[in-house]
């Protein structure tokens, strides 16, 4: 957990930026094509942050893999060392809850669910790379440190932290009520991944109003309601 790869000379490629960036994009280009199709639009996404880190646009890519999509997140790794840019694998974190939002065995059980994942860190540097390993061991951060990491607006992942809450409280009363109230169950049912839908009407709007992003264009930003009527933006630290 959280060893560094290296290419073996300790030195990023000695070619210029824009030589770096064809190698690196040719390589995507090389592995995308063995991507499963409905994986397609994801892998690209996934490549466009790589390849903003490697452009100097941003500290951090993270990269969520679950099995699928191991392949291409070795591809992605491959070519992020191969150009010389640290790559981390770290556990996964959530947004930080205000206080007394989440009950206490639904935070436990986040946490321990976050400990059985793993998110491919991709970063511009050595501070980039600890930075990364800060946020995953904090487990639940707040919007101005993870955009300052990933290089997002921070109005955007403000808003985004805000909907995850919203989700993660339905599913915590969801899931209590699944459970009839069995601390056991509802561990359980919440440290494996699941997501128990809504009952009511009333929890289904909750559940759709938290749900319905905007995702900016080629970038893994999902807008915040100003930025998405203001296309201009996203802008950095906005
Ligand atoms: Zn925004």
């Amino acid at each position: 957990m959280n060893a560094i790869s290296r290419p073996s000379s300790l030195e990023r490629h000695p070619g210029s930026g824009s030589e770096i960036l064809l190698i690196v994009s040719t390589a995507l280009r090389s592995a995308l094509a063995r991507v499963e199709s409905d994986l397609r639009a994801t892998a690209w996404q996934d490549g466009l942050d790589l390849l903003a880190v490697v452009a100097g646009l941003k500290p951090v890519c993270a990269i969520g893999h679950d099995g699928r999509n191991e392949g291409w997140a070795e591809a992605l790794r491959a070519a992020a060392v191969r150009a010389g840019w640290p790559a981390i694998d770290a556990a996964p974190w959530d947004p930080e809850p205000p206080v007394e939002l989440l009950p206490d065995w639904y935070l436990m059980a986040t946490a321990r669910r976050r400990a059985n994942r793993q998110v491919l860190c991709i970063c511009a540097d050595d501070a980039a790379a600890r930075d990364a390993v800060t946020l995953s061991t904090k487990g639940r951060v707040g919007a101005a440190e993870e955009a300052a990491l990933l290089g997002y607006p921070r109005c955007c992942v403000a808003e985004q932290h805000s909907r995850t809450l919203d989700i993660e409280e339905l599913v915590a009363q969801t899931a209590e009520r699944a459970a009839n109230g069995d601390a056991g169950r509802m561990t359980r049912m919440i440290e494996a991944g699941a997501a128990p839908l809504p009952r009511s009407r009333r929890d289904w709007d909750r559940y759709s109003d938290a749900v319905a992003i905007t995702p900016a264009a080629n970038t893994s930003v999902n807008m915040c309601s100003a930025c998405a009527v203001d296309r201009p933006r996203p802008a950095p630290g906005g």
